[in-house]
């Protein structure tokens, strides 16, 4: 069996090639764009490939994003009858979720601010709140976002979440995509786990920011692509939102000279909320190559009609 990894410009490359290595000492595993004999490949591993990648390879079966979003491999032109997959991992919704529920707690316990005073020998203190006097919504309510929920559910904050299809999770209530209005104006925090979609480009935007409760509090660790800097800026100015927790942007790494850098009421992460680890994604990976040589469905397809 094969396997081309095409990410150019990632860093891990090795890590990646040599954990197909020890899996399976078996397979051969090439990196574009210094692969040999496209025609006998099969399968593709990938991040971030160029525009016209897959279609260099004439017998091609499947291709598996090397994380959970797939925009990257959507926005390709991908030749017909081919299968694609993406990164569910349990780690992966394990860092996400700590991650977002640190940035809660560092929210509603000002952290950041005293970050802030402590340079100006500022003893000024605030009252904070405790999270069972906090509504979280997690938009887009699917197998990272009910981690989270679930994570933030049990550090006693009250969780609601928003979804195409309801959601069964004990003790969150699950709203459609009818009941938007319903599920923003309850959530005092805001967490969008949304993926890059048509229907979800630029869904944080002032339209939404105002039916949120006044002073909600914005955490984008979905993609960049969902959010409307200006109407975050203006929002954040008015005091409708008091103000954001940004992982991800439309441009990354974030431009030097980009306002969200230095906004008093802005927090930048270089989209670091859960990076993708080799040593769990490579055995999926593998195993759903094997799957598909053996004639059998394959785990984490991604449904191209719906672009998730
Ligand atoms: P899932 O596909 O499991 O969940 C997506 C959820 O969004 C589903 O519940 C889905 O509804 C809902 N949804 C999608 N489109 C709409 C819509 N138009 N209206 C209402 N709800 C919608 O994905 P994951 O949870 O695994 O990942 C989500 C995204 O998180 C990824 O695509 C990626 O962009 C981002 N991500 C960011 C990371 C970071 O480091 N910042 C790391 C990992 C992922 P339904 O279930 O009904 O279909």
């Amino acid at each position: 069996m094969k396997v081309v990894i095409i990410s150019p410009g990632r860093k891990d490359i090795p890590v990646w090639v040599s954990t197909f290595k020890k899996h399976n000492p078996d397979i051969e595993v090439e990196v574009y764009p210094d692969d040999t004999n496209r025609e006998a490949t099969e399968f593709i591993a990938t991040w971030n490939p160029p525009q016209d990648a897959f279609e260099k390879y004439p017998n091609l079966k499947v291709i598996a994003s090397m994380a959970a979003g797939v925009k990257h491999i959507t926005s390709k032109k991908i030749p017909e009858n081919v299968k694609v997959t993406r990164v569910k991992d349990e780690y992966l919704n394990y860092d996400l979720s700590y991650f977002v529920l640190s940035l809660v707690l560092n929210h509603i316990k000002h952290i950041p601010l005293y970050f802030k005073n402590q340079l100006e020998n500022n003893w000024n203190r605030k009252m904070y709140h405790r999270p069972e006097d906090i509504t979280v919504g997690i938009l887009g309510f699917g197998n990272i976002g009910q981690a989270i929920g679930q994570l933030l559910q049990k550090n006693d904050f009250n969780v609601i979440g928003w979804s195409r299809s309801k959601k069964d999770v004990e003790g969150i209530k699950s709203y459609t995509e009818k009941e938007l209005g319903n599920f923003l104006n309850k959530a005092e925090v805001l967490v969008c786990m949304l993926p890059h979609t048509p229907e979800t480009e630029n869904i944080l935007n002032a339209e939404l920011f105002h039916q949120l409760p006044k002073n909600a509090y914005l955490i984008n660790v979905g993609r960049g692509a969902h959010l409307n800097e200006k109407d975050l800026i203006s929002a954040l100015d008015s005091e409708q939102l008091s103000g954001a927790a940004l992982d991800v942007f439309k441009e990354e790494p974030l431009p030097e000279n980009h306002p969200f850098w230095n906004h008093p009421k802005i927090f930048v992460t270089p989209h670091t909320a859960s990076i993708t680890n080799p040593k769990t994604i490579v055995p999926k990976m593998l195993e759903n190559f094997k799957r598909f040589k053996n004639g059998k469905d394959l785990k984490d397809e991604v449904n191209l009609e719906k672009g998730y």
